[in-house]
């Protein structure tokens, strides 16, 4: 039997920046990972300015610093007649890189901390206890299992947690489609230093730097595609450039090309007695925004802030899924929304991009607010239905240059109905936000 502060589950960026936080407070962690190789995984490459600011916190900036990849000042939205720039406010930068250098670096940046042991190719096998004082879990290491006795476990196991379903959480699952990455020249995207989204084909795709001169094309495709799919049918390619298209043709060999599930999952619940979710294990969205590292490094320091500020753990743990909600909430809805903007086809949704691509080109103060809600700056849901509806209205006016009355009027309710269930959320986060802040 091992007795330890904490058990993290997981380390990836939530888990590792959870065991570092959490070290530098005097807790005794044990961290198990189950030692996924990255090197063959589509995942998170870009960085949000508020994901280096986490993980600076926890004193991770010298594995930031370690890597090779690219700054990013903003991102380009483009389409072949239209584009809109926008920069990080206040001239933040943030940073893209290859994903599995940048987890082996912050990884290594947990070594020598005290207090913190680590045990690589391990996985929780089961719970056989948790309630208000602590947890007792199994962790099976090769052919050994050991009983781990902790006061605290953080499941950061990724989306498809081992812990939640060990825990019995429910969670809500929407498999949106796939995704297939390919590695080109990084000189070949049209805007240096940005994230790019391309929206003129039937459906987004992003590309971004991640160092060594490489660029990372993602193609958004139906559920099931593969490399073949993008061979057979160009048009999901249809959105690129000519010559960054024809680069990633070049590459679509199977071994060339990494392919990834994208999926909304929502857990019922983020806190069971002494366990609590953080990362992706905590919720997850497509890929869109570009949002999940920093927001799952933000869930563990918003844990460690936690406990360090209340010395009654189910009470910081309460406090924790408090104070974690709103931005996860909005980073949510605003995936969704900009997906469905970027890959539902139709009058209202063709109407929908034409005013965003208006909005962003005519106001700084929208261009702005955009990229706070896009890098979790900006937590708030009702600012997110604050700028859908401005968006709807420069899709209102973009609607009188074009189409038949009847084609007009069809638009026009299309998109006025595309924004009830925004303000919606935005109202229901605002009671509950109103309740929990009266009950605390
Ligand atoms: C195609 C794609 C593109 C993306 N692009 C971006 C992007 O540009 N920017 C961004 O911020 N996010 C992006 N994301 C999301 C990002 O990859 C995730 O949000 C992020 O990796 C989540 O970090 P995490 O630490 O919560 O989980 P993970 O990174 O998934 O880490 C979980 C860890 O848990 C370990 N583990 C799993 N099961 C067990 C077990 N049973 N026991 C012990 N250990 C276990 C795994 O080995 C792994 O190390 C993208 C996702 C996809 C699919």
């Amino acid at each position: 039997m091992i007795d330890v502060d904490v058990l993290v589950v997981g380390g990836g960026p939530a888990g590792v920046t959870a065991a570092a936080g959490l070290s530098a407070q005097g807790k005794s962690v044990l961290l198990v990972d189950a030692g996924l190789d990255r090197s063959k995984v589509l995942a998170g490459e870009l960085l949000h300015p508020s994901a280096l600011d986490d993980l600076r916190r926890v004193g991770l900036g010298a594995a930031l610093e370690s890597l090779h990849g690219r700054d990013v000042v903003g991102f380009a939205v483009m389409d072949a007649a239209r584009e809109a720039v926008l920069a990080y406010p206040q001239g933040e930068r943030g940073l893209s890189v290859e994903h599995a250098p940048l987890v082996e670096a912050l990884f290594r940046g947990l070594g020598g901390r005290p207090g913190v042991t680590v045990w690589t190719k391990a996985r929780v096998s089961s719970i056989s206890r948790n309630d208000d004082t602590g947890v007792e879990a199994r962790v099976a290491r090769g052919n050994e299992e050991t009983q781990v006795r902790a006061r605290l476990y953080v499941a950061a196991d990724g989306r498809a947690s081992a812990s939640r379903k060990l825990l019995g959480i429910d969670e809500r699952h929407e498999r949106m489609s796939t995704m297939v990455g390919i590695t080109v020249e990084e000189r070949l995207l049209p805007h240096p230093l940005h994230g790019h989204i391309f929206v003129g084909g039937p459906a987004p795709i992003l590309a971004y730097g991640i160092g060594e001169g490489l660029a990372r094309v993602m193609a958004d495709v139906p559920l099931g595609s593969t490399a073949a799919t993008l061979k057979e049918e160009p048009r999901w390619l249809s959105g690129l450039p000519q010559s960054l298209r024809e680069a990633v043709v070049a590459r679509l060999t199977p071994d060339q090309v990494r392919i990834a599930s994208n999926d909304t999952r929502v857990p019922e619940v983020l806190l069971r007695n002494s366990a609590v979710l953080v990362g992706d294990a905590s919720g997850c969205c497509h890929p869109v925004s570009a949002s999940g590292i920093a927001s799952g490094v933000h869930d563990a320091v918003t844990l460690v802030d936690a406990l360090g500020a209340d010395r009654q753990q189910s009470a910081a743990l309460e406090r924790f899924v408090r104070a974690r909600r709103p931005a996860q909430r909005t980073r949510i809805a605003l995936a969704s929304a900009l997906y469905r903007a970027f890959a539902d086809r139709g009058p209202e949704m063709d109407a929908l991009r034409a005013g965003l691509f208006d909005y962003w080109q005519t106001s700084p103060r929208g261009t702005a607010a955009s990229m706070s809600l896009l890098s979790t700056r900006e937590p708030r849901m009702w600012v997110m239905a604050r700028e859908y509806a401005a968006v709807v209205g420069h899709g209102l006016k973009s609607l009188g240059q074009g189409g038949g009355a009847a084609w007009r009027a069809r638009a026009g309710t299309g998109l006025l109905a595309s924004a009830l269930p925004h303000l919606k959320t935005a109202a229901e986060g605002l009671v509950e936000d109103l309740e929990a802040r009266l009950g605390s």
